[in-house]
């Protein structure tokens, strides 16, 4: 394990950020993550996985372990079902391909979404009417202060709309080592109401979708729709899309009748923050280095030379115009890191 001082983090986060670390470290393996989380210089470490759901606001003055805890495996099966065990350090999108792969279907809607395969049980990752808590069966995180390892069952993580316990209560509490995902093994349940996939397998020509057809179409909606961070720096959605009293709503839908909604419960109507951006005169509009992507307005975006700082001042001139508009309070999504 090498520790490598004053590390540039510009390849390391996907706003392409040059921020430095006054520690980097990578680690490989739980046993030398149990080991350095031990050593005293790595005591308030931030844990890094592709970045692509952080924003680094400004120079750290923590170090930075980056998980990089490789493998992926089947480590039970029967007849319908496996349960396949990943290192935290695996390319989420990467697993996603291995169990198509191997014909094990349950995450082929969430293909694409960047990120390493220990951050995706963080925020509840989801996509196209799937989320990990569907395919969810347990995850192994090492304690931060005392080092024992534990198995965190799907009840124990609290999962809820891009939420989970290690954001809230167990935040910076626990490192995920390994994800175990509950996969199907035949009579695949595809997923296709949601975003646009049915009709874009009629454009592909695929009349009986295999897991693979599914990924395809995904793979296909998402390149036209949001901006590559090898090319545009961004984090994806950058908001959550608010949840609100149905009353919010029906005065909202009053001036505004076609805004797109959601029911959540008898109580409870979820907006799309990206509609309430756009209408806020924010959708494709560049603030020097900055602005929401003129194709997906929840998209905060870095035209190349934005500091954290910058992006952070955008993010708030967006929820201030959105709460004096609608009333509405947008939370971010993305993690910000001082
Ligand atoms: C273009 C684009 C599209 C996206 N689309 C989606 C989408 O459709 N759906 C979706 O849900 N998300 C989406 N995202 C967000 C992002 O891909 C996910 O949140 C992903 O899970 C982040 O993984 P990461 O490894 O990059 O996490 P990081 O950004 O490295 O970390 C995110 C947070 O998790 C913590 N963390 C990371 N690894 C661990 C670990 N092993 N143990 C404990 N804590 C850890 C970090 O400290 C940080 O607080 C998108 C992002 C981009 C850039």
């Amino acid at each position: 394990m090498e520790v490598k001082n004053q590390v540039s983090l510009a390849e390391f986060n996907s706003f392409g950020l040059s921020v430095n670390a006054p520690l980097f470290l990578e680690v490989t393996s739980s046993l030398a993550l149990q080991k350095v989380l031990k050593d005293p210089r790595f005591k308030n470490a931030l844990i890094l996985g592709g970045g692509s759901n952080v924003l680094l606001l400004q120079n750290l003055s923590r170090p930075v372990i980056k998980i990089s805890i490789p493998g992926i495996r089947v480590v039970e099966e029967n007849e319908q079902s496996a349960i396949v065990s990943a290192g935290a350090g695996v390319v989420w999108h990467d697993l996603v391909m291995w169990c198509i792969a191997n014909n094990l279907g349950g995450i082929e809607n969430l293909s694409l979404i960047p990120g390493l395969v220990g951050a995706a049980p963080i925020q509840n990752i989801g996509a196209y009417g799937v989320e990990l808590k569907d395919v969810f069966h347990n995850a192994i995180g090492i304690g931060r202060k005392t080092g024992d390892s534990k198995i965190f069952e799907a009840e124990d993580c609290e999962f809820g709309y891009r939420d989970s316990i290690f954001k809230n209560e167990l935040k910076d509490k626990y490192v995920i080592t390994t994800l175990r995902l509950s996969l199907i093994k035949s009579n695949h349940k595809l997923n296709l109401e949601y975003g646009g996939i049915s009709q874009t397998l009629d454009e592909m020509g695929v009349v009986a979708p295999t897991l693979d057809d599914v990924a395809r179409a995904v793979i296909r909606i998402r390149r036209k729709k949001l901006p590559d961070p090898s090319k545009l720096g961004n984090a994806g959605s950058f908001f959550k899309n608010p949840i609100v009293l149905k009353s919010k709503a029906a005065k909202i839908i009053k001036d505004f009748p076609n805004m797109p909604a959601f029911t959540i419960d008898e109580n409870f109507t979820k907006i799309p923050a990206g509609w309430l951006i756009e209408k806020a005169g924010f959708k494709g509009k560049v603030f020097g280095n900055v602005g929401m992507h003129k194709n997906q307005a929840l998209v905060l975006v870095n035209y190349g030379a934005a500091t954290g700082a910058e992006l952070w001042e955008h993010a708030q001139r967006v929820m201030g115009a959105v709460l004096s508009k609608f009333d509405v309070e947008l939370e971010p999504e993305v993690n910000l890191i001082n």
